[in-house]
């Protein structure tokens, strides 16, 4: 059950419906039009204009996403990554100072290595399992706490509610990235979070076909976000609004799926012969599972592996399977497997690899919706020809 008592199921396909919608329709439509009659005494930023916020189908959107984490509000974005700088360079002046966990998306690391000294802000990465760090990186002019809920690709759980605790003791604006959990495993804005964003691209969407972003959080605060937006420019495009709206209802079924496939997927290859070591926060040998299973509904679709081949094994295990796809990205209801050291963590030097455990052997799974049977076939053949 969520906040307002319904289930998450009814909220994904229910929350933030107007009934009865335009005309009686089921469907919200798409509205394309960028130019609206001005109603009396409306300031700038009550204009009704795409990249303002402010259009029918926008507010449409925004009302779903606040659904879905219980919030007071929302605001899209044209992506994952313009709702995280979004939100930075709301509450972020020069001089000021940052907290971030250590193991983020590599482009929201890229963002605070390369462009935050520009900006005059420094950062500090902590331990998000260690809150000693988080007490000796504070500083006067600490504005921000970044936090993911499941890291990539190690899936580490961080101590979550003592993060969200930490920050309103402080009076820093606690931010997660819930991108990896989704709302259906995670609900961040319960556990004391001031914001929460999303890669909607990945499973809010959930079918590989848009990208896009999302930031919930408390009406001020998420006021304060949109009007960056709105003067930075990365507003969300109807089109992809729909399809994100579209995609929202089966949001829980889908997740759900992937949870049981992922813990399946898990459970099997942490039996093989072949495999040397699987991180998944579902499993009791991950170094958090304790905290993981109390703060968690679910501990996700994603997962990641060694094989005791190595770096050629696990190459050959991405080349091998059939079923699932070879490819960066997640979240959609198609399986995927990439290697991240020569993917999504390639620009990083391989001491800086090493040294967050993103070694070159490791594979990370993507688990989609297919049946658990097919899945856990198509895996059995590949390692069978990645160990041959
Ligand atoms: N956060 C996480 C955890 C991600 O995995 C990604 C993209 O892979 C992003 C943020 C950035 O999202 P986008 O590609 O939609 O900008």
């Amino acid at each position: 059950m969520h906040g307002n008592g319904e289930s998450m199921q009814t909220v994904a396909v229910h929350g933030g419906e107007p009934r009865p919608g335009p005309e009686g329709s089921v469907v919200f439509p798409i509205y394309q039009g960028t130019v609206y009659e001005t109603e009396p005494g409306a300031g700038y930023h009550d204009l009704k204009y795409i990249r303002l916020n402010s259009t029918p189908s926008q507010q449409y959107l925004h009302g779903k996403l606040a659904a879905l984490e219980g919030a007071e509000a929302a605001v899209a974005t044209s992506s994952g990554m313009a709702a995280v700088t979004s939100i930075l360079l709301s509450f972020m002046r020069a001089g000021d100072h940052l907290i971030a966990s250590d193991c983020l998306y590599g482009g929201t690391h890229d963002f605070l290595t390369g462009h935050a000294a520009d900006l005059g802000w420094t950062c500090s990465f902590v331990d998000a399992g260690r809150p000693e760090t988080w007490e000796a990186a504070r500083t006067e002019r600490t504005r921000v706490f970044l936090v993911e809920t499941i890291t990539n690709p190690l899936m580490r759980v961080g101590l979550l509610d003592r993060a969200a605790a930490f920050g309103r003791r402080e009076g820093i604006v606690t931010v997660i990235d819930n991108t990896f959990a989704s709302p259906v495993n995670f609900r961040p804005l319960q556990a004391g979070f001031d914001l929460v964003f999303h890669s909607a691209t990945k499973y809010l969407g959930g079918h590989s076909d848009l990208v896009a972003g999302a930031v919930m959080g408390g009406t001020d605060l998420v006021e304060r976000v949109r009007k960056t937006v709105n003067l930075y420019g990365g507003s969300l495009d109807p089109h992809a609004g729909f399809l994100l709206a579209r995609g929202i209802k089966t949001l829980s079924l889908r997740v759900q799926a992937q949870n049981a496939n992922a813990l399946a997927l898990a459970r099997f290859l942490e039996d093989h012969p072949a495999v040397a070591a699987v991180n998944y926060p579902g499993l009791a040998s991950h170094p958090d599972h304790a905290h993981a299973a109390e703060l968690l509904s679910g501990f996700g679709g994603m997962l990641s592996l060694r094989l005791h081949g190595g770096e050629q094994a696990a190459q050959a295990l991405a080349d091998a399977v059939t079923l699932a796809y070879s490819a960066v990205s997640l979240g959609g209801v198609e399986t995927l497997v990439t290697r991240p050291a020569a993917t999504s963590h390639a620009g990083m030097s391989p001491q800086d690899r090493d040294s967050l455990g993103i070694t070159a052997d490791l594979i990370r799974v993507s688990s989609g919706i297919e049946g658990t049977q097919d899945l856990i076939g198509d895996f059995a053949q590949a390692l069978e020809k990645a160990s041959s």
